[in-house]
């Protein structure tokens, strides 16, 4: 037997739709397609579904149905945290933020910060990527509207002590957001015992639709809406997207059973992965390894290879994976959550994701090691100045 080809280790950045997922949105998009704030029986019909998903949501990230409001994804999400947070408390001014958070985000915060609506400041994090607790303890102050640390990094997977920054904004009486998106359906999450006051998610990450989510808003907590009108208690206006929602239920629905065995499944993939690449390729670097990190996310170096060239040996040995570093017109721009750790501008552009899921298999991780000692190790033989010249690698099928 071998693995499937390509072989799709990029579920941090999305995620197959589950089936059960696919067949609850063609039956609402066949058949329940009315509005919800329609006051005949169909449109009825699809408010009761609406309130259904939001109570399948809300069990799943351990919130109150009234605590959901349901947006975009986790960049709307994360918007309105921001906006609402400034628009609600005019004077308090500042931002904390630690300096891994999702580009979005830091791009919100330093767009306001420029224009100066806000005062943004970053907590830093140490060489393996953890926030650096007594730099947001030295940072709070009663100025401060909203702390953001996001639950999981996107690119290491490493976890932040969210509990702990809570606990440091409340004595400042400073609210305190925190993007679940990556943490949400890779470890358990408790919006209820968080202590932090709003989170987003995003259905796409767990195996469902893209372009749903929802931002929870813990209970007594008003904020401007982002987009005025009457939909979800008037706390986001639009139609709502009852597909994508009732699509996000399922996904949530499937994480609560699977997820504890999923983790299971997941540590001894990657660390296979891990070890596998280690052993083959002794100028393999792990990021995140000293910290605790999310089972499915593995971010690495190779040697001193730059990430694209990685990938494109990867891609073409039926390996997708992702880079932390964006892409310009320019070239490549260093990884934001590299250079916090401490890496040089050139190294952080080195960083390669890979990130395993629902469906990955031992086989999918054997292939994966094989395409990678082939495909990268004649590179990692010659000098780094030289990995530009070498001819292509022998790839498997
Ligand atoms: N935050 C994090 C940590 C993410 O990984 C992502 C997705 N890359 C987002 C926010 C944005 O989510 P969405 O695609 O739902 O807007």
């Amino acid at each position: 037997m071998t693995a499937e080809l390509p072989v799709y280790l990029d579920h941090n950045a999305t995620t197959p739709p589950l089936p059960a997922v696919v067949a609850e949105m063609l039956d609402v998009l066949q058949h329940v397609w009315a509005n919800p704030s329609s006051t005949h029986a169909a449109g009825q019909a699809a408010r009761g579904v609406l309130a259904d998903a939001r109570l399948r949501v809300a069990r799943f990230l351990g919130c109150q149905p009234a605590e959901v409001v349901f947006t975009s994804g986790a960049t709307e999400a994360n918007h309105m945290a921001v906006l609402g947070a400034l628009a609600a408390r005019p004077e308090r001014r500042r931002l904390l933020m630690s300096a891994v958070e999702h580009p979005g985000l830091l791009a919100l915060a330093r767009r306001l910060h420029d224009e100066g609506t806000a005062e943004l400041a970053l907590i830093p994090v140490d060489r393996h990527g953890r926030l650096d607790l007594h730099a947001a303890r030295a940072l709070m102050g009663p100025d401060v509207a909203l702390v953001s640390v996001m639950g999981a990094n996107n690119e290491t997977g490493v976890v932040q002590p969210v509990a702990e920054v809570a606990v440091l904004a409340q004595a400042c009486g400073a609210w305190m957001h925190v993007d679940a998106t990556q943490l949400a359906g890779k470890a358990p999450l408790s919006f209820a015992d968080s202590g932090v006051q709003m989170m987003s998610v995003s259905a796409h990450k767990l195996g469902g639709p893209k372009g749903v989510g929802a931002l929870l808003l813990r209970k007594g907590l008003v904020l401007p809406p982002l987009l005025s009108g009457r939909q979800e208690r008037q706390r986001r206006g639009g139609t709502e997207n009852l597909p994508g929602i009732v699509g996000f239920a399922a996904a949530c629905e499937q994480a609560g059973r699977t997820l504890a065995q999923q983790i299971v499944v997941l540590w001894s993939l990657r660390d296979r992965l891990e070890r596998g690449l280690m052993q083959a390729l002794p100028q393999v670097h792990v990021y995140g390894a000293g910290a605790e990190r999310l089972a499915n996310t593995s971010c690495l170096r190779f040697g001193e290879l730059p990430a694209e060239q990685v990938l494109d040996r990867l891609e073409r040995a039926g390996v997708l994976a992702s880079s932390g570093a964006a892409c310009s017109a320019g070239g490549t721009q260093p990884s934001h959550v590299l250079l916090a750790m401490g890496e040089s501008p050139q190294r952080a552009r080195m960083g390669v994701r890979l990130s395993l899921g629902l469906h990955t298999t031992p086989l999918d991780i054997a292939h994966t090691l094989r395409a990678a000692a082939q495909a990268l190790g004649p590179l990692l033989q010659v000098r780094p100045a030289l990995a530009q010249e070498q001819p292509l690698a022998e790839s498997t099928p």
